[in-house]
């Protein structure tokens, strides 16, 4: 192509202004309607554009380039310049620790138990004071109709638990599941082997997605499970073996009573485990303590990270304030629907 001396520095200045866009845009994109394509993006190390691919192999002719190669017109505010992301990394630092929010009438301090929710969530590996963490919670509220600020502050973090909790079984699916629905599991999978013998009971699929789950776990060297010649998690072994599982309302009532005043929502009315479907697992600490030291333990061990990022494989969501917690609710992308955040949140 032949660019002439003359036309050289408008042609310089026309590329600086292409280049510098990009810093602001995530990416070439001619179309309006990005929703889909930001929420599966992998965020980049950096905050450097990547100088590759050039746009298009077009002759450098202003007036082409311009209607096939301007993103940035189209896609506003994909993206936190760097200033922004810097400025969101450091909120978020101070926040993870210390964002003031209340669940179940009770007053909470900080996010830093549920950052490897988040992560997954978010599509993430970063930690929460980077600027690369930022830009994930900026697509993650882009996704969810959010201005994409960066910051978890308590609007972005309240939607984020509210599709959480969307992912577990409803409210009026609670009902108790009815005999034949359920199997009695051996006192082998059990974390307790002296549980009562009617307290082993599973629903069957749930059973049976729980069993390939563990069988997956086993096979991860990364989470030295302790591995039996046939090559399941040993007897021995207390990692993921089952806590409590079905639940009749009887039963739940007498625990109720037992302890009146205990805040767990595992003594919910309501419970999910009336169906049989959700189950306790163990993932360190004191199996079931809701106090944050507790909880502190369990998330940071390396079976509940591996159940965050893998337990949805098998059809196991979490309950994000308990993570011992996790309900089997199989073919969830597809049939659960409301709201419709469960179909635009990343999932990775
Ligand atoms: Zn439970």
């Amino acid at each position: 192509m032949a660019i002439n001396h003359r036309h050289a520095p408008f042609i310089f200045s026309l590329l600086a202004v292409l280049f510098a866009s990009a810093m602001f845009s995530s990416r070439a994109q001619t179309v309006p309607d990005t929703r889909q394509r930001i929420v599966g993006q992998t965020p980049t190390p950096t905050l450097m554009p990547m100088p590759t691919p050039a746009p298009t192999p077009a002759p450098i002719v202003p007036g082409a380039r311009q209607q096939t190669t301007m993103p940035v017109v189209v896609l506003p505010a994909v993206i936190l310049t760097p200033g922004a992301a810097f400025n969101a990394a450091q909120q978020n630092g101070h926040l993870k620790f210390n964002l003031d929010w209340t669940f179940g009438g009770r007053a909470q301090r900080g996010w830093y138990l549920y950052t490897a929710l988040i992560n997954r969530e978010t599509g993430t590996e970063t930690s929460a004071g980077t600027p690369e963490f930022a830009l994930a919670i900026a697509r993650w509220q882009q996704a969810n109709s959010f201005m994409p600020t960066g910051i978890l502050d308590s609007e972005t973090w309240y939607q984020m638990i509210a599709v959480w909790q969307s992912r577990r079984i409803k409210e009026e699916d609670r009902g108790e599941a009815v005999p034949w629905q359920l199997l009695t599991a051996p006192i082998t999978d059990f974390y307790d082997p002296t549980r009562a013998p009617e307290l082993l009971k599973v629903e069957k699929q749930t059973y049976a997605a729980y069993k390939r789950m563990v069988a997956a776990a086993a096979q991860d060297s990364a989470l030295k499970l302790m591995v039996a010649s046939n090559g399941e998690v040993s007897v021995t072994e207390k990692y993921l073996k089952i806590v409590s599982s079905f639940r009749s309302k009887d039963y739940q009532a007498q625990l109720r009573r037992q302890s009146p005043n205990a805040g767990r929502a595992g003594l919910a009315i309501k419970s999910p485990h009336f169906t049989g479907r959700a189950l306790d697992l163990y993932v360190g600490g004191d199996p079931t303590d809701t106090h944050d030291f507790n909880r502190s333990i369990q998330v940071n061990t390396p079976v509940y990270k591996w159940l965050v990022k893998n337990a949805a494989r098998f059809g196991f969501y979490p309950y994000y304030y308990e993570p011992w917690h996790w309900e089997y609710i199989p073919g969830i992308l597809h049939v659960n629907s409301s709201p419709p955040t469960v179909i635009v949140a990343p999932r990775n």
